[in-house]
């Protein structure tokens, strides 16, 4: 199975990937947590894309079209993946396309998570994140035992820099600017399908399996 999962951030793109990863054991590439590990670890790719990470902008398509490219290529990949938050924009789509040809893997499904934007804010503001081991928590929907510990390693939570006000408007504009044209984009492939996001995570996965099976 080659899936691609998208939707707006906030639209719990990765604890579905996450789940798809366990239950199918095909591994998840998510290009976010793929730039954020560049990043910390300073590789050039890592440098170039900081800047445009803290900010909210899209890195730019060179950077993560050779992350994609090299990680596609591990042997892990071969049997299937499921790719979170590429392709972002219709320019990328095709690139991966491209790609795809090259590696005569085509494409099985594109889930599309669907969210109003008025619940995508207060679900990234109120985010924090464990700084050992990523798990996620909420301030409201979702809080640790003890505030500020991570419930699974004891980690400590903190707020994604991406978080931010400034921030989550900018990935939130992007977004709206690049979703129409690529869900197009699919949709004219006929490889789009749509979940509805705003339900509880166990509910959008089942839906999300049944479209698969
Ligand atoms: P979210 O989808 O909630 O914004 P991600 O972790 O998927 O969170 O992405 C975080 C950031 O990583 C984005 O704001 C962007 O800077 C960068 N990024 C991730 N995927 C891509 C991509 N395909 N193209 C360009 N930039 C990307
Ligand atoms: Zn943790």
């Amino acid at each position: 199975m080659r899936i691609v999962l998208m939707g707006a951030p906030g639209s719990g793109k990765a604890t579905q990937a996450k789940q798809l990863e366990r239950t199918l054991g095909i591994p998840r590439i998510a290009t976010g947590s793929l730039l954020r590990a560049a990043a910390a670890a300073g590789t050039a790719p890592g440098q170039q894309a900081r800047q445009a990470l803290d900010a909210g902008h899209l890195v730019p398509d060179d950077v993560v079209l050779e992350l994609i490219r090299e990680r596609l290529r591990e042997p892990d990949a071969a049997g299937g993946f499921v790719l979170e938050g590429f392709p972002r924009s219709v320019a990328q789509a095709q690139a991966f396309d491209t790609l795809l040809a090259e590696l005569r893997t085509p494409l099985d499904r594109v889930i599309q998570i669907d969210m109003p934007e008025d619940e995508l804010r207060p679900r990234l503001l109120g985010r924090r994140v464990c700084s050992d081991c990523g798990a996620v928590f909420h301030a409201e929907s979702r809080p640790p035992r003890e505030s500020g510990t991570c419930d699974v390693c004891g980690g400590e939570l903190v707020r994604r820099r991406d978080d931010s006000q400034d921030a989550v408007e900018r990935r939130l504009a992007t977004y709206a600017e690049h979703a129409p044209g690529l869900l197009d984009y699919y949709a004219q492939r006929g490889l789009l399908y749509h979940v509805n996001g705003t339900r509880d995570s166990e509910l959008v996965y089942d839906e999300i399996r049944a479209l698969l099976s």
